[in-house]
């Protein structure tokens, strides 16, 4: 069945409740357990944990909480730099801020729509120095601490080759992997190859807990780590309060969670709804002159969140044309995000040269993306 939204359009992307949901949110208003404790929050943790594949997963508030404790747990100091993509959503500069440090924004790569390690190495290796075990940014002298690859849309970015990258240059890699739950690398699960990574469960994501994120990590002790600083760094006592670090309130109430538990059952189900409906588009694009439909890279596997077109750069003053003209007619279509640095509180950050984020900013364009648009079998 088509969806449609309030005002009659096809959504972007339209959240789907077609599983356990009312069972399992009536389980925790009977139980009175509606809060930040309760067995739906465990239970989602290790369900994303063997979705995924991660050795531990702690379930927080929102994604951008999930990159910000991922930070500050990967070392992330007041003053120090981070790598990430100039093509991004705005989470991913803010949590970097939180920390106090700066964000450093580098290109993209047209394959995968992200962060290009080969251009980065070579951006690197010209302009910064590795002094006391540090990758140190010559023109600003402070320390490159870590890098936060973003794998857009669903597609996987080209992680192996930035984590190479990563450890020539001394650095931690964080994977924000907040739009794909459900994409692989060699048939390993995203954000399972940093130190961390991250999801988010938005109302817009492909499962989602109204609002929530997860922070999944094989590293056990980190895990633990993430956990305590997550839910106020308080010491296990049954009725003391003694807390013995700052700590934050970033844990997923327990019905969010009872619907991020109904959600990931589906899974599995809207990852080939979402395939399915790339099929047919690329169909039905495929004698479309000057724009394509954006694939998953080789060897990889995507979720495909937002289905994506690319016009050819010679259409790309036409981009607005369509954006109106789908709009129009009751097709919601989005632009790609506006590049970090033209954001008023990252103008003056640094950066690499971006002629292929500039190039993508002008010619890519969201499509209708939600599952069941499209029968599976159909
Ligand atoms: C959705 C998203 C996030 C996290 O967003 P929240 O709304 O805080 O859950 C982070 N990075 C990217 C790239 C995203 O798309």
């Amino acid at each position: 069945m088509a969806s449609v939204v309030g005002d009659g359009a096809v959504a972007l992307h339209e959240p789907r409740f077609r599983g356990n949901e009312w069972i399992y949110l009536k389980e925790c208003l009977d139980s009175t357990f509606v809060s930040s404790v309760g067995k739906f929050v465990d239970r989602f943790e290790d369900d994303l944990a063997a979705f995924t594949g991660a050795k531990r997963a702690v379930a927080v508030v929102n994604g951008t909480a999930a990159l910000h404790v991922s930070l500050l747990l990967a070392g992330v100091e007041a003053g120090d730099e981070v790598l990430l993509p100039a093509l991004t959503f705005i989470a991913t500069a803010n949590a970097v801020a939180y920390c106090q440090a700066t964000p450093h924004f580098v290109d993209s790569e047209e394959r995968s729509l992200g962060m290009d390690a080969h251009a980065l190495r070579d951006y690197l290796s010209a302009m910064t120095e590795l002094r006391g075990g540090h990758c140190i940014n010559r023109s600003t002298g402070r320390v490159i601490r870590a890098m936060v690859p973003m794998h857009t849309f669903g597609h996987p970015v080209d992680i192996e080759a930035l984590l190479a990258v990563a450890h020539d240059f001394r650095m931690q890699l964080i994977e924000d992997a907040a739009e794909s739950l459900g994409s692989t690398v060699g048939g390993r699960h995203t954000g399972t190859f940093g130190l961390m990574g991250t999801l988010s469960f938005n109302g817009n994501k492909t499962i989602t807990t109204g609002g929530g994120g997860a922070i999944l990590t094989n590293d056990l002790e980190l895990g633990a780590r993430a956990k305590h600083l997550t839910t106020t760094a308080k010491v296990p006592h049954r009725w003391s309060f003694v807390h013995d670090e700052v700590g934050y309130n970033y844990r997923l109430p327990n019905l969010n969670a009872a619907l991020g538990c109904a959600q990931l059952e589906q899974l599995p189900g809207f990852l080939l709804e979402k395939r399915r409906l790339f099929d047919c588009y690329q169909s039905r694009f495929a004698d479309v002159t000057g724009v394509r439909l954006v694939a998953e890279p080789a060897g990889c596997r995507s979720n495909y969140w937002l289905q994506t077109l690319l016009l050819d750069e010679s259409l790309s003053g036409q981009r607005d044309a369509i954006l109106t003209a789908t709009n129009d007619s009751g097709l919601m279509t989005r632009p790609v995000w506006t590049l970090m640095h033209r954001m008023p509180m990252y103008s003056n950050t640094p950066k690499a040269p971006l002629p292929v984020a500039e190039s993508l900013e002008r010619r890519l364009i969201n499509i209708p993306s939600s599952s069941g648009l499209v029968p599976v079998n159909s």
